[in-house]
């Protein structure tokens, strides 16, 4: 499926949004271990704490930057969400320029209520425009589309650091369901290979 600006495109834009439709995943690089800093970032947020906030989200995207062996990115992380006719604003990708920085803007309060976002809205919106500089310096792409594939490597990244903050007793329950299957399953070949004439 593409969106429908799509037929406003010209060919070779049409290119690179194809291309950006066919990256459907985003896993986490190799060597990221992120659920500190993830911890991190919930806690100062419930908090409502600007500057912590502002420094789990360099270090977290520090860490995928790195892994993802592409170029650094500053973050901000500022009060309200600024809102126009279009609505709410929620983040902000510019990219890197000679001599200066990529550089993504998050906002930490609704426009309307000034209410902090919630966690996982907020780190949704961090890798969303995480993924606008993964376009570029990792694809590759001359230009950052919003395509049904963007929105899936969006989700695959966002849903892969969610899992990493799974809490202990969660993994543990994980870890016996699993052993508690792989008995059933264990015993299922054993009778099917007893009751096989
Ligand atoms: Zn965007």
């Amino acid at each position: 499926m593409v969106f429908a600006y799509y037929n406003r495109l010209s060919a070779s834009r049409r290119r690179t949004y194809r291309k950006s439709d066919t990256l459907r995943s985003l896993p986490l690089p190799p060597n990221v271990s992120p659920a500190e800093v993830l911890a991190r970032l919930a806690l100062a947020l419930k908090h409502d704490r600007r500057m912590e906030t502002q420094s789990a989200c360099q270090e977290l995207i520090d860490q995928l930057a790195r892994g993802y062996a592409v170029p650094p990115i500053r973050v901000s992380v500022l009060a309200a969400r600024p809102s126009n006719d279009y609505g709410e604003l929620h983040g902000y990708y510019e990219p890197l320029e000679e001599n200066k920085l990529a550089h993504i803007s998050v906002w930490m309060r609704t426009a309307q209520r000034k209410q902090v976002v919630a966690f996982k809205t907020f780190l949704r919106t961090l890798i969303h425009e995480l993924c606008h500089h993964l376009d570029y310096e990792l694809f590759l792409l001359p230009e950052t589309f919003h395509t049904e594939g963007f929105y899936k490597r969006e989700s695959s990244l966002a849903n892969a650091l969610l899992e990493q903050m799974t809490p202990p007793e969660a993994v543990g329950k994980a870890a016996e369901n699993m052993s508690a299957r792989a008995e059933a399953l264990e015993l299922a070949r054993r009778l099917s290979r007893t009751t096989r004439p």
